[in-house]
């Protein structure tokens, strides 16, 4: 079931939490939609700083970037997901069968997982860019 998510809010609440962080303009779309942004429009396309992806919506960490890679598709790809981070459910819109991701805290969609990605994990997580919100790394040390 895609309604048990630990982190649940309102239509309008979202818009106005999205709003607030000044997500891209069409996060709402496509995390609460499903929608999909345009290929080469999203603004971590091409961005390979080294840091973490992070739900656009709840702020849960989903990528480290060193997992990102540049598949050619036009959306931020990545070959593994943080254990646990990251549900995915069969989707069949659109006359496709895919596999959809969310986000496991709060069910934002993300994007989908296709099985043609790089060793070791042959996958690749496509993802909006409006899902997302990179962090730049940390560094403490
Ligand atoms: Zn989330």
């Amino acid at each position: 079931m895609k309604d048990d998510f630990p982190i649940r809010k309102t239509d309008a609440e979202w818009k106005a939490l999205l709003a607030d962080k000044g997500a891209e303009p069409g996060a709402y779309e496509v995390t609460r939609r499903a929608s999909t942004e345009r290929p080469f429009t999203g603004k971590y396309e091409r961005v390979w700083a080294d840091g973490s992806y992070h739900c656009i919506c709840c702020g849960s960490k989903l990528f480290d970037s060193n997992t990102k890679f540049d598949a050619g598709c036009g959306w931020p790809s990545f070959s593994e997901a943080l254990p646990g981070a990251i549900r995915a459910f069969r989707d069949t819109s659109h006359g496709m069968v895919r596999i959809e991701t969310v986000c496991a805290q709060c069910g934002a969609h993300l994007g989908h997982v296709f099985e043609d990605g790089p060793a070791p994990t042959g996958l690749r997580y496509c993802m909006n860019s409006a899902s997302l919100d990179f962090q730049p790394e940390d560094k403490k040390t």
